[in-house]
């Protein structure tokens, strides 16, 4: 099947006026402009979608489905820790049914706003159905928490059998399982040391919350600070349960051997000279979110320096508790205006689409329109895409509302 539209973003390559598609088995065999396609498959059923412009799915690179029934419940605009602290308080409260519709809710967003891969973290599994359901990509981690050392071994026990009943439910879809050590501040160094040992053995990909608040900073390096005055008494501690040793967040993971390939850095709000080195040495991707980081207070991320020193950089909404939408539209164009100038809309783009699959070890299979990558395509429709600048057009003007058609693996799940 050939799919032509007005325009089309490869994002490897610049926009292609009257682009178009061949799509055979899931997978994208050709791209190039329409009479290119049409005179070298001759006789190929097309599908005109007019007026559209086409794109490769977006990536978010973070979220937790699990959670959207949180929207608005939640003290933003405050401080890091008062967010924390009554997510806490509030999370007991939560059932496996406000999980699942949560979760559906979450996924049925995504794929109506464009988004056709998606890193998710859980703690209840109930994500997993309602991605595998709609036919998202993606890959599904199995959150751990816990700062009671002596609980350290029963906590990995459980995320080992969650990790299992998740990989059996996966199976036959096209989402992988992953492993969540929450954050530096929110399990045990003994915790901690056990997800490292497992990630070795098991070689799955995993993701952690990193360097998002000076609050952490300041708790991992001193121990000291509202996580240590407010949080800890939350969950019963009294004191931390890692080294204090005057280390960064990344360096404490960088010792417990955290840091690999396979990891996936959020937020990313903090980071020093050396940090970053480790980071780089490591090969660590990141996932950036600048609407959370602005409601949650923590500061922002310096987004150009991690482009000018080429780390894999994708783009997350984060969940409802910290965001207002699941839209990674609504997160380039808050990025866009955040940045002034120092990030290009190119740029964003590509962190919403071959920027996240690369930060999840994807990029070999989606991201981009190239051929032999799998069809994971959207079309948008946008009245006024100025064809002098079609990537701030984009990133200006798309929304939920412009999606008309997702496809992912060749399939389309959704047409407006
Ligand atoms: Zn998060």
């Amino acid at each position: 099947m050939i799919l032509t539209a007005r325009l089309l973003f490869p994002i490897s390559a610049p926009p292609i006026q009257d682009g178009s598609l061949l799509i055979r088995d899931g997978i994208i065999r050709a791209v190039g402009p329409i009479s290119t396609l049409q005179r070298d498959f001759p006789g190929e059923p097309s599908t005109s979608l007019g007026d559209a412009i086409l794109l490769p799915g977006l990536v978010n690179a973070h979220t937790h489905l699990e959670l959207t029934g949180l929207h608005g419940r939640l003290p933003l605009g405050r401080s890091f820790t008062e967010w924390a602290g009554a997510l806490l308080t509030l999370r007991p409260t939560l059932d496996g049914t406000f999980f699942a519709s949560s979760s559906m809710e979450g996924a049925a967003t995504l794929l109506r706003s464009g988004v056709t891969c998606v890193a998710d973290i859980t703690s209840s599994g109930a994500s997993l159905h309602p991605l595998k359901t709609l036919g998202l990509r993606g890959i599904v981690f199995q959150e751990v928490l816990g700062l009671d050392p002596e609980q350290a071994a029963d906590r990995l026990t459980a995320a080992e059998e969650a990790l299992r009943s998740l990989a059996l439910e996966a199976s036959g879809s096209l989402l992988s399982v992953g492993l969540s050590p929450h954050a530096p501040y929110s399990l045990s160094e003994r915790l901690l040391d056990r997800c490292a040992d497992l990630l070795r053995r098991s070689n799955i990909p995993a993701t952690i919350h990193l360097a998002e608040s000076p609050e952490e900073v300041a708790y991992i390096g001193l121990g000291l600070g509202p996580i240590a005055s407010d949080l800890l008494p939350l969950v019963g501690r009294g004191a931390p349960s890692h080294r204090v040793l005057g280390e960064s967040p990344t360096a404490f993971l960088a010792r417990l051997g955290l840091l690999s390939k396979r990891l996936t850095a959020v937020h990313a709000v903090h980071l020093g000279g050396s940090d970053l080195e480790l980071l780089r040495q490591h090969g660590v991707a990141l996932a950036l979110c600048p609407r959370s980081n602005s409601h949650l207070r923590v500061g922002t991320a310096p987004l150009p320096r991690y482009l000018a020193y080429r780390l894999r950089v994708g783009l997350g909404t984060d969940s409802l508790a910290s965001n207002e939408t699941l839209s990674l539209w609504d997160e380039m164009r808050f990025a866009l205006t955040l940045y002034d100038g120092a990030v290009t809309p190119q740029q964003l783009v590509t962190m919403g689409t071959l920027g996240g699959a690369s930060a999840l070890g994807m990029a070999t299979e989606i991201g981009s329109l190239d051929p032999g990558k799998r069809a994971d395509v959207i079309a948008l429709a946008i009245d006024h895409l100025d064809d002098t600048d079609p990537y701030g057009s984009l990133v200006r003007q798309a929304s939920e509302k412009s999606v008309v058609l997702s496809m992912v693996d060749g399939k389309v799940l959704y047409r407006a």
